[in-house]
Parts: structure tokens; C-alpha cells; sequence
């Protein structure tokens, strides 16, 4: 997660970059390209993306038969008594953590069980579900940074106090929104037969 979902992020980071500049974003002599360019090949080198989210539906979740993926949810989901004691501040972090955590979850646990039935249907979700658990996961850590913030307080605490909020509420919620992708199944990826396959 830390490598796949990072470098992707840093390539649509860096895509919003040459948006924001509008045309001269795009133009070489701005610079602006050459910082997309950089990020682009980290998604490619050391272990492609795709071969990442495969990893962590093939070896990863089946680390200690489940469990440890399951104390990770356990570990993220008792941060709730400590937002909900930290005051209305917290409460929209709060919920919107909540609902990606339970979402995030009920996705892993489907691939838990049908990568057993069928890894091929576990693989073609792989990517969706890298990407979701990886929000999760780093929604969780927003919201133990929002924890700190609030108790530091002033202009320091207040400024990573809204970069916490903006994470969980504009970014968070896309969890929701992958969940049929993961448990699509691999069908429509193998429609193709061998021959078909051969020719193209
Ligand atoms: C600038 C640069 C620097 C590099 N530096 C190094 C270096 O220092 N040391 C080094 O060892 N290597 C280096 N590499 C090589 C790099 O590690 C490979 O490019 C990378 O591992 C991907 O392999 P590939 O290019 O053969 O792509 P492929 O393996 O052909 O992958 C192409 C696409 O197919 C997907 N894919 C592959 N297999 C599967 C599968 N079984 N199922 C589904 N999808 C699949 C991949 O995810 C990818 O999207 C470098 C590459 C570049 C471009």
C-alpha cells in the first residue's frame, strides 16, 4: 500500500498540477510535465502497481489466515472512542471513517472468501481494492494526526485539523464507489477465449 498507493497518488498529484496551470501546464519550458514524468515511472518500477494490488489479494491477506488483516481493522476501527471523546470537532472524521472502515472491511472479507473459491475473481478486483483499503488505511491515519492536532491547537493544529477533514470528507467517501468493482468478478476480464486471445 505504502508504495502503490502513494506513487499513485503522486501521479494524480501531479496530473492536477499541469490542470491547474491550464495550458502552460502542459507546455514543457513550465517545468510542470517534468514533475509528472518523475512520478509517472514510479508506478512502473519496483514492483508495477498491478503486480502490488496482486500481491496484497494473493500473499498478503492470507498472512496468518486472515488475521492479520483483521487485527489492522480491529486496531483502525478503535479510534472511534478516542474521536468520539475528542469533541464535535472530530465528528465529521469520525463518521466518515467509520462508514469507509465498515465498507472497506465487507470488501476484504469478499475477497477473503472468493479468492478462495476462484483466485481469478479475487485478482481482477485487486486494484479497486488496493486503492480502497489503501484510503482507509490512510484515512485512519488522518484522523490519529487530527487527534494531535486538536490537542496542540493554535494555527498549527488548526491548519492539519482542515487538511484532515478535507482527506476523510472529499477523498474517504471514494471507498463506496469501488466496492462493485471489486466483487465484479473476473468475467468480464476473460471473455476472451485462448483464440481470440492469440490474434489480437
Ligand atoms: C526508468 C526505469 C528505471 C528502471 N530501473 C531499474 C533498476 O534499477 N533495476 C531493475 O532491476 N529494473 C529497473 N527497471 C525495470 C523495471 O523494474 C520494470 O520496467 C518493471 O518491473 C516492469 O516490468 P516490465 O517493464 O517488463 O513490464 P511488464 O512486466 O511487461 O508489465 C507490463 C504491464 O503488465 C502488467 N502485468 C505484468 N504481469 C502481469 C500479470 N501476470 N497479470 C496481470 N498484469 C500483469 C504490469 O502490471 C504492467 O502494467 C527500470 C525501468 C525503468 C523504466
Amino acid at each position: 500500500m505504502a508504495k502503490a498507493w502513494c506513487t499513485d497518488m503522486g501521479v494524480e498529484v501531479t496530473s492536477l498540477a499541469i490542470q491547474i496551470w491550464g495550458g502552460m501546464g502542459f507546455i514543457e519550458e513550465s517545468g510542470v510535465p517534468q514533475h509528472y514524468r518523475d512520478a509517472r515511472i514510479t508506478t512502473i518500477y519496483e514492483g508495477t502497481n498491478g503486480i502490488q494490488a496482486m500481491d496484497l489479494v494473493g500473499r498478503k491477506l492470507g498472512l496468518r489466515g486472515g488475521t492479520a488483516v483483521l487485527e489492522l481493522f480491529d486496531t483502525m476501527a478503535a479510534i472511534d472512542a478516542e474521536l468520539a471523546a475528542g469533541g464535535s470537532e472530530l465528528a465529521e472524521i469520525r463518521s466518515a471513517l467509520a462508514d469507509a472502515l465498515a465498507t472497506v472491511r465487507t470488501s476484504v472479507e469478499w475477497t477473503m472468501t472468493n479468492g478462495l473459491a476462484d483466485p481469478r475473481d479475487a485478482l481482477a478486483g485487486a486494484t479497486p481494492l488496493l486503492r480502497m483499503f489503501s484510503l482507509a488505511v490512510a484515512g485512519w491515519l488522518m484522523a490519529r494526526q487530527a487527534l494531535a492536532a486538536v490537542s496542540i491547537g493554535g494555527d498549527e493544529g488548526a491548519a492539519k485539523l482542515s487538511t484532515a477533514s478535507f482527506f476523510c470528507t472529499q477523498w474517504l467517501p471514494q471507498v463506496h464507489g469501488l466496492t462493485a468493482q471489486v466483487s465484479a468478478g473476473a468475467g468480464a476480464l476473460m471473455d476472451l477465449s485462448a483464440e481470440q486471445l492469440a490474434s489480437h
